[in-house]
């Protein structure tokens, strides 16, 4: 029983991982997995949507929508401004306003869950520990926690695999070409500001950007918009 389900934002790591998980697991086995969690960028799911489409996998979207309840995060309060500076955080966690916390341990949770009712024993997600925002759930000691108590709350052997972890942006974009997500890469979404031709201000596009850069690669989804202009 080798089958694996993506946890699927419609970004630039997650489109990266489900690549992986096709290579890894082949295809027919791979599934992905995204989140209706009151975000206020409603794109990224179209992005999600799109991405396995064209990686032709199987595709759900989940609703959660408990977030924008707790209220005081960027991502889904619609009254919080996006920080355009990292360096601007919330002074109680000096972590930056786009913060969700328990995001990632939530997702995973009815990941595993998802999984368990599909005898599917591989979750893959993206998250990683060289992002410049230091997210604590994206920690691997957080994420092996994570498993071992998924393991023991659901008597299920299910692994996490974060092939990403201790990648940099640069790598991660390497990795995707090598894996093929090329075609896909060009309608992930990234922009904290929700923008498609995305900001190139923010903190998320400035971080992709310099990722592309630094591989040496153009950005397929900012290609995919120059095209429509000429
Ligand atoms: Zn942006």
């Amino acid at each position: 029983m080798n089958k694996a389900l993506v946890v699927l934002s419609g970004g630039q790591d997650s489109t990266t991982c489900l690549y992986w998980a096709i290579n890894e697991f082949g295809h027919e086995n791979v599934r992905s997995l995204s989140f209706d969690y009151g975000q206020r960028h409603k794109i990224e799911l179209e992005s999600a949507k799109k991405v396995s489409e064209i990686a032709a996998v199987a595709h759900e979207i989940l609703p959660i929508n408990t977030f924008s309840a707790l209220g005081g995060s960027a991502l889904t309060d619609n009254t919080e401004p996006v920080n355009d500076d990292a360096e601007q955080t919330k002074q109680s966690t000096q972590l930056p306003n786009t913060f969700v916390p328990g995001r990632n341990l939530v997702f995973l949770t009815f990941a595993a869950a998802y999984a368990y009712q599909r005898n599917i024993e591989h979750l893959v997600t993206g998250v990683a520990q060289t992002d410049y925002s230091g997210y604590p759930d994206c920690r691997e000691n957080t994420l092996s926690s994570l498993e071992q108590t998924l393991r023991l709350g659901m008597d299920y052997n299910i692994t996490i695999h974060t092939p990403l972890m201790n990648l940099n942006k640069s790598d991660t974009v390497i990795m995707a070409e090598k894996l093929g997500a090329m075609d896909a890469m060009a309608y992930t979404h990234t922009c904290y500001n929700g923008l498609q031709p995305p900001c190139g201000h923010c903190q998320a596009c400035l971080l992709r950007a310099k990722g592309f850069a630094e591989a040496n690669t153009a950005d397929p989804l900012i290609e995919r918009f120059q095209f429509f202009k000429d």
